[in-house]
């Protein structure tokens, strides 16, 4: 089949029948029909009509090895540097499309998988038909075009105990059966993103399990579809209040929405098994398998389109009120185009410093990744308090489309108008800052660029680890033991 139309997409999510809980109700038919989903569901299905779109065809497809379909580049397993460039343009086209907003398009979870796909040594510790599972399911997703998301972290009830030691180990996701033709599947596992409308659940290992045998039950890796019989979702309260895309410009198109994921005796059978019981190898999941490397390669790029958004957004605002002079509005617009320039650069030189692991797949530098991925969390939160900081009270001074369309008009040509805009123009502007920094919608952008690719606390811990800083302190030796 290859790549899918945003109609497919759609007619399939509206064909499953998961257990999605929301606002008191429960959602089993027609996901994509909700008004929670429906508005972000058209978004992630432009994204599939993007690959049969001509103008964006070549950056999104290749033809598959298997099949000889077109299917999605993030999907392509990396073996040259122009791979991991190809991968990139593929990325970013659909980061440009959403600014960046989508957090969980379809090639961050493909990025995971084709790097997986690869790990048959790695897998072969444990057992040779992980590897088996993992490479038919990478070409199962890859020739169906499916979405899908993950769920990694324990529930948050005691963090000062592990995942497996909250409430007796009763809490976390666990087997509480291994059968002869799969595993039962007991408890919950934190947040998964756009559940709701996904094809399929990842649910991959929490790097945080201890290497000891009460582990055990903790450490699996497997993927099951979302009306998977036992498997409930319960959503927050969406953050899309329902307005037009005029006066949620954001949160009308992008409010992927983030759920618990609770298993409740879920049957997880075999062919969908990746790794069972090895709490060791399952820390090194995404570390040796290279799947860090190119999901964060995927998130970088998806990122660089968002910082992008935010020096076009800040110098738009900046213009439209006449404040760009002042210096330290320049100050900050510097330092977004820093932003975007750092990102780039990173990018780059995680793809010209790549090199092949021991399965003959091209990763990008890891370091320079690590690096990326430690730095952006802490700058995005920049963001909004620049676009704040701009438009002060125009956040507030701000009508709604029903009132531009009203007798208010003549008020808000006049009174709202800015040096190089008309009344309605500014408003829509600013209606757009207000969704990037002060709504709902921004408060949670600005928690998940923060927090979704792992604690920065425990990533920084993490860096600081693992680099190689033994160079560098020999130097500073060698100068301390100078005598010249
Ligand atoms: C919007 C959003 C979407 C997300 N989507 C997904 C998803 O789709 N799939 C998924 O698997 N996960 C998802 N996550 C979860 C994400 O992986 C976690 O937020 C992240 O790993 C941090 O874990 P936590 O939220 O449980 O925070 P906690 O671990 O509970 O941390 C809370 C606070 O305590 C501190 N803390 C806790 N333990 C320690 C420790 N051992 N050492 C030092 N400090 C500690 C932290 O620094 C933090 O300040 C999402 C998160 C957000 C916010």
């Amino acid at each position: 089949m290859g790549i899918r139309t945003g109609q497919q997409y759609l007619e399939k999510l509206n064909a499953m029948t998961p257990h999605v809980v929301i606002d008191g109700e429960v959602v089993s038919e027609k996901v994509a029909e909700h008004p929670a989903f429906r508005n972000v569901a058209r978004s992630y299905a432009r994204l599939f009509d993007m690959q049969h779109d001509p103008k964006y065809q070549d950056a999104l497809t290749y033809t598959s090895p298997t099949s000889g379909d077109l299917v999605n580049a993030s999907f392509l397993v990396p073996k040259t540097v122009e791979d991991l460039e190809r991968r990139r343009r593929a990325i970013s086209t659909w980061a440009e499309s959403s600014n960046g907003f989508l957090g969980r398009s379809g090639d961050y979870m493909n990025s995971s998988l084709t790097a997986l796909s690869t790990a048959d040594e790695w897998f072969s510790q444990a057992d040779p038909k992980f590897g088996e599972n993992i490479r038919n399911y990478y070409e199962w997703a890859r020739e169906n075009d499916v979405l899908a998301t993950h769920t990694l972290i324990p529930p948050q009830a005691n963090r000062s105990v592990s995942g497996s030691e909250q409430l007796g180990g009763q809490l976390s996701a666990r087997i509480v059966e291994e059968r002869e033709d799969g595993i039962v599947i007991q408890g919950a596992r934190m947040l998964a993103t756009i559940a709701p409308i996904a094809d399929e659940l990842l649910v991959f290992p929490s790097t945080v399990l201890r290497g000891t045998p009460e582990d055990a039950p903790y450490s699996y890796a497997f993927a099951i579809p979302n009306d998977t019989p036992g498997l409930r979702y319960l959503c927050r309260t969406s953050l899309y209040n329902g307005g037009s895309t005029h006066d949620e410009p954001l949160a009308s198109r992008y409010e992927e929405m983030d759920a618990v994921a609770v298993f409740d005796h879920v049957f997880v059978p075999n062919e969908r098994i990746f790794m069972l019981g090895n709490p060791q190898l399952c820390n090194g999941f995404y570390s040796e398998t290279g799947a860090g490397a190119l999901m964060t390669h995927q998130v970088v790029t998806r990122t660089i389109a968002k910082s992008e958004f935010f020096l076009g957004l800040a110098s738009e605002l900046a213009d439209s009120i006449g404040i760009d002079g002042f210096q330290h509005i320049q100050e900050d617009i510097a330092e977004l185009i820093v932003d975007v320039e750092i990102g780039r650069a990173l990018v780059r030189a995680a793809e010209v410093d790549a090199a092949l692991n021991g399965a003959g797949v091209m990763l990008p530098k890891w370091s320079t990744l690590n690096a990326a991925r430690n730095w952006y969390p802490k700058v995005a939160q920049r963001f909004p308090q620049i676009i704040r900081k701009f438009s002060a009270s125009g956040l507030m001074a701000l009508p709604g489309e029903a009132d531009v369309n009203s007798d208010a008009r003549t008020d808000i040509e006049m009174y709202l108008q800015g040096k190089s805009l008309t009344g309605p123009e500014r408003v829509r502007l600013f209606k757009l800052a207000f969704d990037a920094s002060v709504s709902g919608f921004s408060g949670r952008q600005s928690l998940y660029e923060y927090f979704f690719f792992g604690d920065p606390v425990r990533m920084a811990g993490a860096m600081v680890n693992s680099y190689d800083r033994g160079p560098v302190r020999a130097r500073v030796r060698e100068f301390l033991n100078r005598t010249d």
